[in-house]
C-alpha cells in the first residue's frame, strides 16, 4: 500500500514540477468554441495566491527578504543563489508564485472606470435596480439580450439603448430620487460624485426658499460622492437579471479591486548594487507604497476612527493602485511627487518596447545580418556584396564529399578568424565540435564524407536580401553573395527600386539559408533574374536608374564620335575582361576611322556575334518632337526617324539606328522599353546581362568623362 501511494506521489509531483519551460498540450486537436474574458474576483486573486503580502519591508538585517514582504521568498526564487520556498525549485526553475494584498478599503479599477460609471447612470443609487419599470419596454430589452444568436455588437447596441432610457428620475422601486452620476473634479483623481441638484422636487425648492429668509447661510449639499465602498455594495445588489439588461458577462463588483495580486518575484528582480543597498522593480516600488498606504488605513478603521479622517490616504491608495495599473493614466499627471519613470502593468506590455512587440514577435534569428547598405555597380544585379566580418559569423553548414573534402579542409585549417574559415564541424552522431578551440590540423586530418561544416559564407552562396518595410514580393529577393572588404551590404543601383532603397543610412537585412533544398527554391522563386517584372501589371522594376540613365544619354548624342583608341577603351569598360567584344565596322572611315556613341551602345547589347540577341524595338523618348510641334516650328521633315532633337529611339537587329536613349528606354515602369522587350522576346538572363554591362559602363565612364 505504501509502495503504491509513494509511486502515486511521485507521479503527482512530476505533474507539479514547476518550470520556465514553455507549456506544450498534447491534448490533441480540440475546436475551441468561444472564449470568454474576465476579470478576477478577490476572493479568486485570494484563491491563486500563496502568499499574504502586508510587509513594507524587503529585506532584514542579514539581506534576507522579509517572510510577507514583497519579496517573500515563497513568491519564488529572488536570485540565482536564491531557492523557491513554495515548490523548492531554483531561480531556472521555478517560474514564481502569486501573493496578495488585501486592500482596507475598496478602490476603482482605472481600466473599467468608464464602465462602472456607465453602470452607475443606470441603476438607482438607494436600491440598485436598474431604472426601467417593469413593463413592456424592460421584458422587449430583455427578449433582445437573451436572444443566443444575437452577436456581441448587437448586443452592446442593446446596452447602449438601455442606458439612454435610463434618465435621471425618480426609482419606480423604491422612490428614491436619483440625479446624475458623474465624474468627481479632476484635481482629486478617480471619483464619482451624485448630482441630485437638478433633480431635486418641489419639496426641495421649497425648503431652499424658505431657507433663503434665515440670516443663517444654509445649503442644502445636493452633491454626494459616490466613494468605491458604497459603489461596492451597490453592485452587490444588482440582481442577475438587471446584470442581463446592461449586458454584463460577469458580476459587476468584481470591476472593484478589493485584493491586488502581486505578480511573482522573477518577474520583478531584485538586485544588490553594492553593499547593502538593492535596487528594485518599479512594480515592487509601487506596491511597497500600496502596502504603506493600506496599512496606514488600516490602523485608522482599527482604532475605530471615522471613515472621513482617512479619506485623503484612501485616495492616495487609489491613484497608487492606478499607477500599479496604468502609470500613464490621465488622473496622474495632476498629483505631483509620482517618479515619472515609474512603469505601470500596462506600459510593460504595450508598445514598440513592450512585451508582445518588444518581445514576443521574433526579431532576434540566427544566420542572419543587418547594417547599412550603399551602392556598387561594379556588382551584377543578382549579387550582394557581404563584409568579411558578418561573413566570418554567417555559416552553411556543407556537408563533406569527394568534390569539396579538399576545400572545407582548408576552411577548418583556417579556423574561424581568418576568412575563407569554418566555425564548427557537426559529426553524423550529431556531435558539434566547435573549432576555436583545439588542434584544427587534426580536425581537418579527420575530416570524413558525411560530416558537415559549418562554413563562413563565401563567393556564390544563396542567400535572401531584405528591406522593410516589406510590402510586396519584391521586398526580399535572393542574391548570390560577394565577400569583399569593408562593412557595408553593398548592390548594384539598378534593384533599388523593388526595396525602394536609397543610401541616405538605410539599413538591409540578409539571411543566410540553411539546406540545399531551401537554396535551390529561393533561387528559382525569390532570384532577382525571375522578379525583374512586378506581378502587379507587368511593368519593369528593376531597371537602370540614376547614374546610368545619365551616361546612356551623354554617349547616345548625335555628336559623339570616338577614335580607335578611346572606343576599345570604352568597349573595354562594359565586360571584365572575360567577354569578347566584337568591334564594329567604324561610321567614319576617311580621313580617320570614327565610330558614333550610338554605336557604342550597340555594342552594349550585343558584344559579340555569339550573342544571338536580336532587339528590335522603338521608343518614343521624352524629348521627341510631335507632329503638331514640327508644324508649328516649321519643320518640313515629318519622318518619326529624322526627329530634331533625335528623340526617336530605334533598334533594329540590336543596332541602334537613332535616337538618344533616355528613362523611357532604360528606366523602369514602361512596358515597351528595351529590358521589357528585351524579357519578352528572349529571357530574363538576356535583360539581366545587359543591365549589368550597362551598370559597369556607365559607372566607368561617367567617373572620367562627368556630365
Ligand atoms: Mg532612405
Ligand atoms: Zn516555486
Ligand atoms: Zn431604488
Amino acid at each position: 500500500m505504501a509502495m503504491e501511494a509513494a509511486a502515486r506521489w511521485q507521479v503527482e509531483e512530476q505533474k507539479l514540477r514547476c518550470t520556465k519551460e514553455p507549456f506544450v498540450d498534447d491534448a490533441g486537436t480540440d475546436r475551441i468554441k468561444s472564449i470568454q474574458f474576465s476579470t478576477l474576483s478577490g476572493n479568486e486573486v485570494r484563491g491563486s495566491a500563496d502568499v499574504q503580502v502586508w510587509n513594507s519591508r524587503f529585506y532584514d538585517a542579514t539581506h534576507k527578504p522579509v517572510p510577507g514582504g514583497l519579496l517573500d521568498t515563497r513568491m519564488g526564487a529572488t536570485n540565482k543563489f536564491g531557492e523557491c520556498t513554495t515548490c523548492y525549485g531554483s531561480y531556472t526553475e521555478c517560474p514564481g508564485h502569486f501573493g496578495y494584498i488585501k486592500l482596507a478599503l475598496p478602490v476603482f479599477n482605472v481600466g473599467f472606470f468608464t464602465n462602472i460609471l456607465n453602470m452607475l447612470k443606470c441603476i438607482c443609487k438607494r436600491c440598485s435596480r436598474v431604472l426601467l419599470a417593469d413593463g413592456e419596454l424592460r421584458q422587449e430589452f430583455l427578449k433582445k439580450t437573451r436572444n443566443p444568436r444575437a452577436e456581441a455588437q448587437h448586443k452592446s447596441i442593446i446596452a447602449k439603448n438601455v442606458r439612454d432610457k435610463c434618465k435621471p428620475c425618480r426609482c419606480p422601486y423604491c422612490g428614491f430620487m436619483n440625479g446624475v452620476a458623474k465624474k468627481g473634479p479632476k484635481t482629486g483623481g478617480l471619483n464619482i460624485v451624485h448630482d441630485c441638484s437638478k433633480t431635486l422636487d418641489g419639496n426641495a425648492e421649497e425648503l431652499r426658499s424658505a431657507l433663503s429668509h434665515k440670516k443663517e447661510k444654509l445649503s442644502i449639499n445636493s452633491v454626494h460622492l459616490l466613494d468605491p465602498q458604497t459603489v461596492l455594495s451597490l453592485f452587490k445588489r444588482i440582481t442577475d437579471e438587471d446584470c442581463e439588461l446592461l449586458n454584463l458577462g460577469d458580476r459587476p463588483e468584481k470591476l472593484i479591486i478589493t485584493e491586488i495580486a502581486v505578480p511573482p518575484v522573477p518577474i520583478r528582480p531584485s538586485v544588490f548594487a553594492g553593499g547593502a543597498k538593492s535596487n528594485e522593480d518599479s512594480i515592487t516600488i509601487i506596491l511597497k507604497n500600496i502596502v504603506n498606504s493600506n496599512s496606514i488605513i488600516k490602523d485608522f478603521l482599527q482604532k475605530g476612527e471615522e471613515l472621513v479622517k482617512c479619506f485623503n490616504w484612501w485616495q492616495e491608495l487609489q491613484l497608487q493602485v492606478v499607477e500599479y495599473v496604468n502609470s500613464d493614466a490621465p488622473c496622474l499627471t495632476a498629483s505631483q511627487n509620482r517618479d515619472p519613470k515609474s512603469r505601470g502593468l500596462i506600459q510593460r506590455l504595450k508598445g514598440k518596447t513592450g512585451r508582445f512587440r518588444g518581445n514576443l514577435s521574433g526579431k532576434r534569428t540566427e544566420y542572419t545580418g543587418r547594417t547599412v547598405i550603399s551602392p556598387d555597380p561594379n556588382l551584377k544585379i543578382t549579387e550582394v556584396a557581404i563584409p568579411v566580418l558578418m561573413a566570418q559569423v554567417l555559416t552553411y553548414p556543407e556537408r563533406v564529399s569527394c568534390h569539396n573534402i579538399e576545400k572545407l579542409r582548408q576552411c577548418i585549417r583556417n579556423g574561424p578568424s581568418k576568412h575563407p574559415g569554418a566555425n564548427f564541424v557537426i559529426k553524423p552522431d550529431g556531435s558539434k565540435l566547435n573549432l576555436k578551440y583545439g588542434d584544427r590540423q587534426i580536425t581537418a586530418r579527420d575530416l570524413k564524407y558525411g560530416f558537415k561544416v559549418e562554413r563562413h559564407l563565401e563567393d556564390g552562396d544563396i542567400v535572401l536580401f531584405n528591406r522593410q518595410p516589406s510590402l510586396h514580393r519584391m521586398s526580399i529577393m535572393s542574391h548570390r553573395a560577394r565577400i569583399m572588404p569593408w562593412r557595408t551590404l553593398r548592390f548594384n543601383e539598378s534593384v533599388c527600386n523593388p526595396y525602394n532603397a536609397d543610401f541616405d543610412g538605410d539599413e538591409m537585412n540578409l539571411h543566410v539559408l540553411q539546406t540545399e533544398e531551401a537554396r535551390t527554391e529561393a533561387f528559382m522563386l525569390m532570384g532577382v533574374q525571375n522578379n525583374l517584372c512586378t506581378p502587379k501589371n507587368g511593368e519593369i522594376l528593376v531597371a537602370s536608374t540614376q547614374d546610368f540613365l545619365t551616361s546612356s544619354f551623354l554617349v547616345t548624342r548625335k555628336d559623339t564620335f570616338y577614335d580607335r583608341s578611346y572606343f576599345s577603351l570604352l568597349c573595354s569598360y562594359l565586360g571584365d575582361a572575360i567577354e569578347s567584344i566584337d568591334l564594329p565596322t567604324p561610321a567614319l572611315i576617311k580621313p580617320i576611322e570614327l565610330w558614333t556613341g550610338k554605336q557604342l551602345f550597340s555594342v552594349l547589347v550585343r558584344p559579340n556575334a555569339c550573342i544571338k540577341v536580336f532587339l528590335n524595338l522603338t521608343v518614343e523618348e521624352k524629348i521627341y518632337m510631335k507632329r503638331k510641334e514640327r508644324d508649328k516650328k516649321e519643320v518640313t521633315v515629318l519622318e518619326e526617324t529624322m526627329c530634331p532633337n533625335d528623340g526617336f529611339v530605334y533598334f533594329r537587329n540590336s543596332e541602334l539606328l537613332c535616337g538618344q536613349v533616355g528613362k523611357k528606354t532604360l528606366g523602369n515602369g514602361n512596358n515597351e522599353g528595351m529590358f521589357s522587350v528585351l524579357i519578352r522576346d528572349y529571357n530574363s538572363h538576356a535583360a539581366a546581362s545587359c543591365m549589368n554591362r550597362l551598370a559597369k559602363f556607365s559607372a566607368r565612364f561617367i567617373g572620367n568623362h562627368g556630365f
